[in-house]
């Protein structure tokens, strides 16, 4: 493999080939498979096969809605497919004041503004809050996203061990009259499970801190009408100083927000980089996610179903032997133990058409790889059983379960 330089960055390029090209070779490459159809309910058509998925996060199954598909034809109809340029300047349009307006409404802020993606509402929203002198205090499982913003935003970065109210405490002392930001997860992305929003909340209260909670997977997935983890955990609407979430998940479309109080949105309106410097959301997108949360709110069987789903998927493993960890939502780690294990489940998973992926070291710690299964509204009894008892025999081959 050559490069123009044979420097650093030709190094880490090439371990990077070896390691894909050693997957590969051992046909344990399951990354990067393209979906060419959707087949109806969960299935999907991946590389010729029909395949049940299990890793989607259309947690909701919204993606292919009919309304929705309708909205953002409509948008192209109308607006075409771009923007006039960044938000401030000439890229807003009335869609996207219609979209802010009904976030803010189900999320029952004030205020709402978007960008156009999660990771960069991260990287954006943290980074314009804090910088140099101030202290950023995160979960240790909080998304990458949230990791970059912090350590883009120049504070003083600290992570207190993962959903450990204590620890946050003492972290909360050390920062002492510093300017404090406290960031989670609502449901942890690789573990599923939710942050103590009474107790982070009480002690962001007792000392002086912002919160700031990321509900990429628990909009459509957490409270009664799945507005989110406020409403699961029945605490007041401003519990939450920022509540950020994400456009392409529950909401089958792309993009970020911020909900807050008004004065908050208006300085991240005239102070946020990539409201600034970067393009508007597309009129379809746009449009595709304002329908999305009208469904939502008009569609409560999904999220019935949903739950429905994932105990039975989660109660349905744990019954063959597995370990779930510690989740309670639509994410389920099926522990499998080594790299290896976790790979090998992967591929006789997929082998019988269950699309399922493995989440390895160092994105998890060493001996705690897993399958990471997603489940969602669109996966009928019969196809969860199917899933389980695939799942069931590859364990009991491999000897995770007996
Ligand atoms: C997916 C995700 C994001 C990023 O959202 P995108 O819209 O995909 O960029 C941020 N935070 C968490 C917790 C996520 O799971």
């Amino acid at each position: 493999m050559t490069f123009k330089y044979d420097d650093a960055v030709a190094k880490r390029a090439r371990m990077m080939a070896e390691r894909v090209s050693f997957a590969k070779n051992n046909d344990l490459y399951f990354y990067n498979q393209p979906i060419s159809e959707l087949l109806g309910g969960s299935k999907v058509l991946v590389n010729g096969r029909e395949m049940g998925m299990y890793a989607s996060y259309s947690y909701m199954g919204l993606i292919g809605h009919p309304r929705i598909n309708e909205a953002a034809q409509k948008a192209v109809a109308k607006y075409g497919t771009g923007t006039h340029g960044v938000r401030s300047l000439a890229g807003s349009l009335d869609l996207h004041l219609e979209l802010e307006e009904r976030i803010a409404d189900f999320k029952h802020a004030e205020a709402c503004v978007t960008y156009t993606s999660g990771y960069v509402t991260n990287l954006t929203i943290v980074s314009t809050m804090v910088g140099r002198g101030d202290w950023v205090i995160s979960d240790k499982l909080n998304h990458a996203s949230i990791v970059d913003g912090c350590y883009m935003s120049g504070a003083k970065f600290v992570r207190f061990n993962h959903n450990d109210m204590a620890h946050l405490e003492k972290r909360l002392q050390q920062a002492g009259d510093a300017t404090k930001l406290v960031i989670a997860d609502s449901v942890f992305s690789m573990d599923g499970d939710i942050i103590d929003l009474p107790a982070v909340a009480g002690l962001c209260k007792k000392y002086n801190a912002w919160l700031m909670i990321d509900e990429a997977h628990s909009v459509g997935v957490l409270g009664a009408t799945g507005r989110g983890i406020e409403e699961h955990f029945d605490m007041p609407n401003d519990t939450i100083d920022i509540k950020m979430g994400t456009l392409s998940k529950t909401i089958p479309s792309v993009g970020g927000y911020v909900a807050a109080n008004k004065e908050l949105i208006d300085f991240f309106r005239h102070a946020s980089r990539a409201y600034i410097f970067s393009a508007a959301l597309p009129p379809a997108q746009a449009a595709a996610a304002n329908e999305a949360f009208k469904v939502i709110l008009d569609e409560p069987w999904r999220l019935e179903k949903l739950h429905k789903n994932s105990d039975q998927f989660i109660n349905g493993l744990k019954d063959r032997g597995f370990d779930t960890m510690l989740t309670e939502t639509a994410i389920v780690p099926v522990l499998c133990g080594t790299d290896e294990k976790a790979y090998a489940m992967t591929q006789k998973s997929q082998a019988k058409d269950v699309f399922v992926l493995p989440v390895v070291s160092p994105a998890v710690p060493d001996g705690l790889a897993r399958l990471r299964a997603t489940i969602t509204a669109n996966h009928e009894t019969e196809d969860i059983e199917y899933a389980m008892d695939v799942i069931g025999d590859a364990g009991k081959e491999l000897g995770v379960v007996s």
